[in-house]
């Protein structure tokens, strides 16, 4: 099926196949005479989604058995009050601010820890670098360490999650993996909680993932919302309250297509992270042999998942902008706090659409000249 290429940030793209199954099940979802919609979530029709959801999520991701996987809702901005009020204790944390994310996270969290420490930040370098986590002034007792893992709308990328016990440092690391999940394989060994909205790369918004090890679970504060506390959640499979059923559904059909896909030897999120690697390659490498367009981020931590790009003269951005459109290139405008153009390459997006993109760059740069 021949449909625009969508570089959306978010909500973005979803696999047509996706689509596709979820357009044939509206009205009767394999013979139960229901929409997905329309179900209990406590009945038989949805636990048998949610437990394949919930089991092919884990193969994926390789998610080791002390980990716990909820389904929530609230999305990432939720999230930012929920670990907190879930992880504090009510003491001090740690955030290394690498873009709008993170500096957004750390904010939040000031309601609920007795005190928010900036670990790191790369603000000075206008959120173009990560700072190395050898400078990173971690102080001892805090309750967890945040960091957004691929900074959405500056481009960052951790492309290693830093090793916080090689850093002196016990306490659990906590990553945003809103916008680069299931991209590329987690080291899990380095991770006490990830947490990510659906929206990006994995289906609709409503729907809130949480990967949390089991000893960080318990630890709430009194004041938490039952439905947001990890143990309530955990302990009821996610189903303390009704959870986002439609968004659970999207995202298993999509977690069964990464299953199907190849690349090479390659399968599933290894087979992703190839491909999303050869497509961001592909347009850097165009946008850094340009004299017309330009991005700022340093080389080391450059995201495969979102691209912020400039054009050189800026008062031509409306017409490009246009012309992408015209040409079934949608939503390139970039965050309005960085300015320019943003490329959003999560897995739904092919080969195809980077190269289909970049032809355009080149035709649009020489209509300027
Ligand atoms: C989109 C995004 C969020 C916010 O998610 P909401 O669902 O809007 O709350 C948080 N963190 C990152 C890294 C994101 O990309």
């Amino acid at each position: 099926m021949n449909r625009p290429f969508n570089f959306s940030a978010g909500p973005a793209a979803i696999p047509v196949e996706v689509l596709q199954q979820a357009a044939a099940d509206m009205l009767d979802w394999q013979g139960s005479g229901m929409s997905v919609m329309e179900m209990s979530h406590r009945g038989k029709e949805f636990i048998s989604i949610y437990e394949q959801a919930e089991a092919d999520l884990r193969e994926l991701l390789a998610v080791p058995p002390e980990f716990k996987i909820l389904f929530m809702q609230g999305g990432g901005l939720a999230e930012n009050a929920i670990v907190p009020l879930n992880l504090s204790r009510a003491g001090a944390v740690d955030f290394v601010v690498t873009g709008g994310w993170s500096q957004k996270s750390a904010k939040e969290a000031r309601k609920y820890a007795s005190e928010v420490r900036l670990a790191a930040s790369g603000e000075q370098a206008g959120f173009t670098s990560i700072p190395a986590p050898s400078s990173w002034q971690l102080a001892r007792g805090t309750s967890y360490v945040h960091i957004c893992s691929n900074e959405t709308i500056h481009g960052v990328e951790f492309q290693e999650l830093p090793d916080l016990k090689a850093l002196g440092c016990d306490a659990p690391l906590v990553i945003d993996f809103s916008s680069h999940v299931a991209s590329r394989p987690v080291d899990w060994s380095r991770v006490g909680l990830a947490f990510g909205g659906a929206q990006k790369n994995l289906g609709p918004a409503g729907l809130t993932l949480v990967i949390v090890r089991e000893d960080l679970l318990g630890h709430a504060l009194p004041t938490c919302p039952s439905a947001f506390d990890y143990r309530v959640v955990a302990d009821n499979q996610s189903m303390f309250n009704t959870p986002p059923t439609w968004g659970i559904y999207i995202a298993g059909l999509t977690f069964q297509w990464l299953k199907r896909q190849k690349e090479g030897e390659l399968t599933g999120i290894a087979a992703m992270q190839a491909r999303n690697i050869a497509k961001a390659e592909l347009f850097y490498n165009f946008v850094d042999q340009s004299q017309f367009y330009l991005n700022k981020v340093a080389g080391n931590c450059r995201s495969r998942m979102n691209i912020p790009f400039f054009l050189r003269d800026e008062s031509r951005n409306q017409a490009f902008l246009d012309g992408a459109k015209a040409r079934g290139l949608l939503q390139l405008k970039g965050h309005k706090s960085v300015g320019g153009m943003r490329a959003s390459l999560y897995n739904a997006m092919p080969l195809e659409g980077v190269q289909a993109l970049i032809a355009y760059m080149r035709e649009f740069e020489q209509s300027q000249a």
